[in-house]
């Protein structure tokens, strides 16, 4: 990587999203300053052993001092707080952006507590694993992948530009669209699918004794999918719901509808029905290889 795209790196929350992104720093932009920011010393002290920080600080307007771009990559749920810790220490001209699997609430949440004259451009880097902390990062983990950013109307377009760069240079492919179409979006690829998963799991947790020992088991394909999705970070999770609650909401209702209808081809023998909708799916499959999202 040639040009010094930023000179000095906030990123406050150093886990699986933030250790990735400064691994790539790291990789690719060796002359860039990185501050890591977390609440326990355990986690700062694993960003200076693995060598992704060359500070580390547990206050967040600390972190930002001196900063060109902060990248928040904490749960949704510490977004006002850090907010408004770093407002004060923010420099104008300073971009700060996010990697929230959220975006409308996080631009209501975090947008007003910045000062005039910092960038906010809101992104989400669609990439990740169920694993979590510093040590689960991993620098290819963005590779052709997509990051969406939602930039509010007006918003630097030199800013915008530059957090583009950042994403490519990760490997990303990078787009940009309105914060709720984002939501929606994905609420059906995303966020349904983990609601699903830690629905099945739960109600195999809660079979009786000698059938869930042979559920466990017998694990195969099917079930064993849904019990990695369903062991992502509790706390995301919650927090992920809690701020795209309409958007699940109506992704659900449709969802429900589907399988109601499913269910009762199943009651009335249809098996047409069953088959023409398995080919479709089995389609959608296809399609997500050759995208090479899969
Ligand atoms: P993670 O591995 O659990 O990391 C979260 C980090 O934030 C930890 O280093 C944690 O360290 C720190 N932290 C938590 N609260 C903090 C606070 N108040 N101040 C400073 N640091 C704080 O989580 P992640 O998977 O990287 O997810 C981070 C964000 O990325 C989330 O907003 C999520 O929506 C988004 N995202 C996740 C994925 C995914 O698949 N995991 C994909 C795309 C986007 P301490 O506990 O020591 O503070």
């Amino acid at each position: 990587m040639s040009e010094v795209l930023f000179r000095r790196v906030a990123v406050i929350g150093i886990g699986l999203i933030g250790s990735s992104l400064a691994r790539v720093l790291r990789r690719d932009c060796p002359d860039t300053r990185i501050t890591a920011c977390a609440r326990r010393p355990e986690t700062r002290d694993a960003a200076l052993r693995l060598g992704i920080a060359d500070e580390v600080t547990d206050d967040p307007a600390a972190a930002v001092t001196e900063a060109d771009l902060v990248v928040i990559a904490t749960p949704l749920s510490a977004y006002a707080d850090i907010g408004r810790r770093i407002a004060a220490a923010l420099l104008p001209g300073t971009i700060v952006t996010d990697v929230g699997s959220v975006k409308e609430a996080v631009i209501r949440e975090l947008a007003p507590a910045l000062p005039p004259g910092v960038h906010f451009v809101p992104g989400h880097p669609i990439a990740g694993t169920e694993h979590s902390g510093p040590e689960a990062g991993f620098a290819e983990l963005f590779r052709d992948r997509w990051c969406v950013l939602t930039p509010p109307a007006g918003t630097d377009l030199g800013a915008v530009a530059k957090v583009t760069e950042l994403w490519k240079r990760a490997g990303m492919r990078v787009v940009t669209m309105p914060a709720d179409h984002h939501d929606k979006v994905l609420a059906m690829t995303s966020h349904l699918p983990h609601l699903i998963a830690y629905t099945i799991v739960s109600t195999a947790t809660d079979l009786e004794d000698d059938l869930k020992s042979e559920v466990i088991a017998f694990s195969a394909g099917g079930f064993r999918d849904f019990t990695r999705i369903a062991a992502s970070d509790p706390v995301m999770w919650r927090d992920i719901f809690m701020r795209n609650r309409e958007a699940v909401l109506e992704m659900l209702q449709r969802f429900n509808e589907d399988l109601t209808a499913l269910q009762r081809a199943i009651r009335w023998g249809e098996a047409d029905t069953l088959e023409e909708r398995f080919t479709r799916t089995r389609a959608i499959r296809r399609s997500i290889i050759e995208a090479k999202q899969a």
